[in-house]
C-alpha cells in the first residue's frame, strides 16, 4: 500500500542510461511501428506516490514487446484486480517474467524487434502472494492464504478473461527453471505452489 497513490502517469518512456558501458540501450523508438506495446514489467499503477518512483517504471530496461491486446485486456486487469486486493487491506508480493520466443502482435508474428536487439517473449507470467496488512511479513505467510499465479501466451488473439490463464507456481518453476518463492519455508512453498488459485 505505501507504494500506491495519486501521482499522474509520467509516460516519460526513456533509455537506461545506467547500464554497463558498452550495453546496447534500447530506447522509447525501438518499439515504433512493430506491433507491440511497450509492456511494463513493473506496472505503472503499482508506483504512483512519488514522481520519482512513477517515472522509474517507465525505463525501457522495465518493458517486454507485449502484444497490445494482452497488455490492454487481460494483463492490465489482472494488474487491478492486483491493486483492488491492496485498496482492501492486503499487502501483496509480486514476480513476474517471461519466457520462450516469439509473439504475435498487431503486424503479425516476430521473434525480435529493433533489428534484433530486443527478443519477443512467447509467455508472460507473474505470481502475487497476497497477506492481510501489517508487520514482519513473513510470520504471515502460511498455507491459507492466496497466491495468484498467471501464465499467459502473448498474443494478440488472447482472451480477454484473465481468470482463465492462472496456473500454478510449479507449473511456472518447470516451464522456466526458477525456483520462486524460494524464501518462503520448504513445507508452505510446497503447498501454496501446487495450489491453482480460483477465488
Ligand atoms: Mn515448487
Ligand atoms: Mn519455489
Amino acid at each position: 500500500g505505501d507504494d500506491l497513490g495519486t501521482i499522474p502517469r509520467q509516460d516519460d518512456f526513456r533509455e537506461d542510461v545506467t547500464l554497463p558501458s558498452g550495453w546496447y540501450q534500447v530506447t522509447n523508438a525501438s518499439y515504433n511501428s512493430v506491433g507491440f506495446d511497450r509492456g511494463h514489467n513493473t506496472p505503472s499503477g503499482d508506483r504512483d506516490r512519488t514522481v520519482e518512483a512513477n517515472s522509474s517504471t517507465f525505463l525501457m530496461t522495465n518493458m517486454i514487446p507485449q502484444a497490445p491486446q494482452c497488455n490492454q485486456i487481460p494483463w492490465a486487469r489482472m494488474e487491478d484486480s492486483l491493486r483492488r486486493l491492496v485498496n482492501m487491506g492486503f499487502e501483496v508480493y509480486t514476480v513476474m517474467g517471461s519466457y520462450g520466443v516469439g509473439g504475435t502482435g498487431s503486424s503479425g508474428f516476430a521473434n525480435t524487434i529493433d533489428g534484433g536487439k530486443v527478443t519477443v517473449p512467447a509467455r508472460i507470467w507473474k505470481v502475487a502472494v497476497v497477506i492481510p496488512d501489517g508487520n514482519n511479513d513473513m510470520s504471515r505467510v502460511n498455507t491459507d492464504i492466496r497466491v495468484i499465479a498467471v501464465d499467459m501466451p502473448n498474443i494478440n488473439t488472447v482472451g480477454s478473461n484473465w481468470k482463465t490463464y492462472r496456473v500454478s507456481v510449479d507449473a511456472i518453476e518447470t516451464a522456466t527453471g526458477y525456483d520462486i518463492l524460494n524464501r518462503i519455508p520448504a513445507a508452505i512453498q510446497t503447498v501454496l505452489e501446487a495450489r491453482v488459485d480460483n477465488l
